[in-house]
């Protein structure tokens, strides 16, 4: 069975440990830890990877304005990224640093590769360099001189650089983006990506002389590698690609490579994927901002087919969060904290309102007002009530005993089942808002069920009544047991708490959806606990 297990490869941007967490950081995070719960729940083998992008100029120069070394700063900011996904339940595989040695040394090796094979060369850069979004400009893309990104001043760069050949395999890159119609996530960004190549790619200069904050290019020490050079190779090193160029070139056994260092956990976590890298690879869905589409959708895949490695599947390009209307922003002061939401509100809600609120890969507002609607009226109404009215009823009628044989409403079944049979292909396209959208039109034909059904008027004198009864509560909490299997992926400790009160284990331990049947077995019993999913919030909290 294992063998034929499927692949699933996840990942998010890699973080910029300049500044703390925002909800944008959350927002990629949640999303790609969605797709990861729902692919193993579907039996998938599956590789979250996360983490933070460390090394450049940037970081050089506010750590010397706080005194502190880069990597000091960069132990500082991470542990900020590790808090706030651990508070949100983000259920990453690994968190990679790319100040992690192994990281280092893969960046070093695909340096030297490409550099060996003539895609990378030495030559003269003279140019515009924008140092807070890390980019080098043309002349011509400047804004009055400034950056066209964010405004600010660019520095003119002169120096020795190395650079990667990318005009060699424009025709290969657009042959595949228009071959793959998944690669370039939504549809509606692939045209800005293909135009931007068929203007005529120069060369990218990947090295620096100018500042030391980096990894050093084993050719030249004088060298660093270019940032984003060095971040987006994060993707290679988390599927293990350093054990996988070993293995290849070398010929050592997996015996061997253990033998390389036992004592480093990283390593270890390599190892394991070794066998499998291309496996994983090629099922890579990297999830990143609208702003950093073309580093993923031109150098990153130009990077790949210089390197003879199979294109990710997908990349998906979501949008970004205002408040208010308002694009967030240190200086308005509008700017969403995470962890605020999460103390006041719990983890669940903050991971509903973001996929729930916007189509992914749209812009959305994040506003209290909606935030709040949608807490009081979808989950503390629609969700919280039906679970703690329906637990309660079986207690009260049944002693917490679920009804056996009963007859299950043939209405909730179909419609809970054609969302299990539509829930692949809703993921595969990132449609998180409407598959909750969908969840919660059955959460409301469930509560309306019980609503017609009115079991509090049924007539238990009558052998009739009681099987009516009897068949208004199996079938309510079948249809809640599918609800908690639906939401877990967004919702997982909501699900997990509802499966107490089922006195079901949690989904997190499964990796297929068990039937009903097999479950709800005669002489079952709920929990006796009462958990309250979701407080009411009023106007004081
Ligand atoms: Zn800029």
């Amino acid at each position: 069975m294992e063998i034929n297990k499927k692949f699933f490869y996840v990942t998010t941007p890699i973080y910029y440990v300049n500044d703390v967490p925002h909800i944008g950081h959350a927002y990629s995070t949640i999303s790609a830890d969605i797709l990861a719960r729902f692919k193993r729940l579907s039996g998938y083998r599956v590789f979250f990877l996360t983490g933070t992008d460390e090394h450049g100029s940037k970081i050089e120069k506010e750590a010397l304005s706080r005194g502190i070394t880069p990597k000091e700063l960069a132990d500082n900011v991470h542990i900020k990224f590790k808090e706030l996904f651990n508070s949100l339940d983000i259920s990453y595989d690994r968190f990679i640093r790319t100040t992690d040695e192994d990281h280092i040394e893969t960046v070093q090796k695909v340096f030297s590769e490409l550099f060996t094979k003539g895609d990378i060369y030495l030559s003269d850069y003279e140019g515009w360099y924008c140092i807070p979004c890390e980019t080098f400009l043309t002349e011509k893309s400047l804004v009055n001189g400034n950056c066209p990104e964010c405004g600010r001043l660019v520095e003119k760069i002169k120096e020795k650089s190395y650079f990667l050949k990318l005009k060699k395999y424009e025709d290969r890159l657009l042959k595949h983006i228009e071959d793959n119609p998944d690669f370039i996530k939504p549809s509606f960004r692939k045209n800005e990506v293909i135009s931007f190549i068929k203007e005529g790619l120069n060369d990218l200069s990947v090295s620096r002389t100018s500042f030391k904050w980096g990894i050093q290019a084993a050719e030249n020490p004088e060298h660093v590698i270019y940032v984003w050079f060095d971040a987006l190779i994060n993707y290679l090193t988390g599927a293990g690609y350093l054990y996988y160029k070993l293995n290849l070139n070398q010929d050592k056994s997996i015996n061997e490579l253990n033998k390389l260092d036992k004592s480093d956990k990283l390593n270890e976590l390599s190892i394991s994927r070794e066998n499998n890298f291309i496996n994983y690879f090629s099922t890579a869905h990297h999830i990143v901002g609208k702003d950093i589409l073309k580093f993923h959708t031109v150098y990153w895949p130009i990077m790949l087919l210089a390197l003879d490695i199979p294109l990710p599947k997908t990349v998906f390009a979501h949008g970004w969060w205002l408040m208010d209307g308002k694009k967030m922003s240190k200086s308005l002061g509008n700017v969403v904290n995470p962890v605020e939401i999460i103390n006041k509100y719990g983890e669940d809600p903050l991971r509903y309102y973001l996929m729930r609120e916007v189509t992914f890969g749209l812009d959305g507002d994040f506003t209290v007002k909606n935030f709040t609607t949608r807490y009081n009226s979808e989950l503390a109404n629609d969700l919280g009530n039906l679970v703690s009215r329906l637990t309660a009823m079986i207690k009260k009628y049944k002693n917490g005993v679920v009804p056996f044989s009963a007859e299950i409403n043939i209405d909730l079944i179909n419609y809970a089942e054609y969302l299990n049979s539509s829930l692949n292909e809703r993921y595969e396209n990132f449609e998180f808002s409407k598959i909750l959208e969908e969840i919660f039109l059955f959460i409301n034909k469930v509560n309306k069920y019980i609503n017609d059904g009115a079991p509090w008027k049924i007539d238990l004198n009558d052998e009739a009544g009681i099987r009516l009864l009897d068949s208004i509560l199996r079938s309510s909490i079948v249809s809640i047991y599918y609800i908690s299997y639906f939401i877990y992926p967004f919702m997982p400790k909501t699900s997990d708490k509802i499966n107490t009160l089922l006195n079901i284990k949690s989904f997190l331990l499964c990796n297929e959806f068990v039937p009903a049947e097999d479950i709800f077995k005669e002489g079952f019993k709920i929990s006796d606990e009462n958990i309250m999913l979701f407080p009411r919030l009023t106007d004081k909290s």
